[in-house]
């Protein structure tokens, strides 16, 4: 039998949740699923069905890839003018712990990244309320000058509104977004990272980080960035004061703005689109071969979408929250399923392990996630165990956890494409 041979999912017998039955149905058969089928992932007591659903559905569009790569999380600074209760990371100025990096050491690191040969640089920050927006445009040129095949992925949506707010650039709105993001990407910025979503509802941005962007424009940041051809991913930081239903909410939104990406990606490729738009990518191989997955450059896609969703676990530790639980590890295995099985246009769903720790990360391999991100070296933005910024882990560590898991370790750029090296030297493969 091929590995990716679709196999029976038992359910559990006694006090079986029969709205499972409708819903595995609707997965085999490339439906989408609706929130209140989402809502009822998160209900039934047949865990072990909603996470055999996610499995399959992955390895209808991955086989048994899992994919890694090498790079390095740089902080450039936790000096930030908002206060969000949920974020033990920022600091104001003159506080203990504050800190900030010139452009100097950042393109040491840079320079250090790519000597262990990293593919990648991912870097956000604080709001800070001094650095001109010519400091980001110029360190971007300086890290692109110093190592020019490094992607630089940066800037979360948030950070993107504040650069427009102090870019005095003139134009507003939707427009002085894009005229940020056309410089920043001039300059360098290879796509954008995630962060910064939170969950999509006024409720909990209310309590949890009043004076951060809302929704809305989170999603027009993500959309400007897609209309110039960038590529970027979504977050869903979960686990805090937000409920299920805001869940399940924010991944309908995510995946409603992915629909109207993928239109004429879908159409140029001869993907029938659902009702109301909806684009499935992750329906039997039959109706959607996973070599149409959308990659940079392909026919009929002129613009960026979003390549992965992230989901990560609320860590309460040292924030205004300390009060909450963390969600338990039951609770991020489901949310991570449910994602992948809700997140039907989404080609990648990522365990960042980081945040859902590496043997966590493991385990989710088989329940929905393809991805668990690299090597990253220093993150100072939050940890799920232990103590200081050095989160490191090698290549063997993860291709380890990878193969104990029953998949195939493969190296990956920012873009999903295959990596092939020679040491410190790569190249992606055709
Ligand atoms: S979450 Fe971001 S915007 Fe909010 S306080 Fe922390 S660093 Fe600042």
């Amino acid at each position: 039998m091929p590995l990716t041979a679709e196999v029976p999912i038992r359910p559990l017998p006694p006090g079986r949740d029969t709205r499972m039955d409708a819903i595995e149905r609707t997965v085999r058969a490339g439906g989408r699923l609706s929130e209140a089928d989402g809502l009822a992932l998160y209900e039934t007591p047949d865990v072990h069905r909603v996470l055999a659903l996610a499995d399959l559905v992955r390895r209808r569009l991955h086989g048994r890839a899992a994919y890694f790569n090498i790079n390095r999380h740089i902080n450039y600074s936790n000096i930030c003018a908002l206060s969000c209760k949920f974020c033990a990371f920022h600091r104001k100025k003159d506080q203990d712990g504050a800190y900030e990096m010139d452009t100097a050491r950042i393109v040491q690191e840079v320079q250090g990244a790519a000597a262990a040969g990293a593919t990648e640089i991912h870097m956000v920050g604080g709001l800070h309320p001094w650095l001109p927006f010519q400091w980001y445009c110029d360190t971007l040129r300086a890290m692109k000058a110093a190592v020019p095949a490094m992607h630089i992925k940066a800037f979360t949506a948030v950070e993107i509104v504040h650069l427009q707010r102090i870019s005095k650039r003139g134009a507003e709105g939707f427009e002085g977004i894009k005229a940020v993001l056309r410089d920043l990407r001039e300059a360098g910025l290879g796509s954008l990272p995630g962060g910064g979503a939170e969950v999509f509802d006024d409720r909990v941005h209310d309590e949890a980080f009043k004076g951060k962007i809302r929704g809305e424009q989170w999603l027009d940041v993500h959309r400007a960035a897609h209309e110039l051809g960038l590529n970027s991913n979504a977050t869903m930081l979960y686990g805090h004061v937000e409920r299920r239903p805001e869940r399940i909410r924010h991944m309908r939104l995510l995946r409603e703005q992915q629909d109207r990406t993928l239109a004429d990606w879908a159409r140029a490729q001869g993907i029938a689109a659902g009702p109301d738009g909806a684009i499935v990518l992750t329906g039997p191989e039959t109706s959607y071969p996973k070599r149409r997955l959308p990659m940079p450059g392909q026919e009929g896609l002129s613009t960026g979408y979003f390549q992965t969703i992230i989901p990560l676990p609320f860590y309460p530790n040292e924030s205004e929250l300390e009060r909450l639980p963390a969600p338990t590890g039951l609770e991020n295995l489901r949310t991570l399923a449910i994602a992948r099985l809700m997140l039907d246009n989404f080609p990648h769903v990522k365990a960042f392990w980081i945040m859902q720790t590496l043997p966590m990360a493991e385990l989710m391999l088989g329940a929905g996630a393809d991805d668990i991100d690299g090597t990253v070296v220093w993150y100072d933005i939050t940890k799920a165990v232990g103590e200081g910024n050095h989160q490191e882990t090698s290549v063997k560590d993860l291709a380890k956890a990878i193969r104990d898991a029953g998949f195939e370790p493969v190296e990956r750029d920012t873009l999903y494409r295959r990596v092939v090296r020679d040491g410190a030297a790569w190249d992606v493969a055709e």
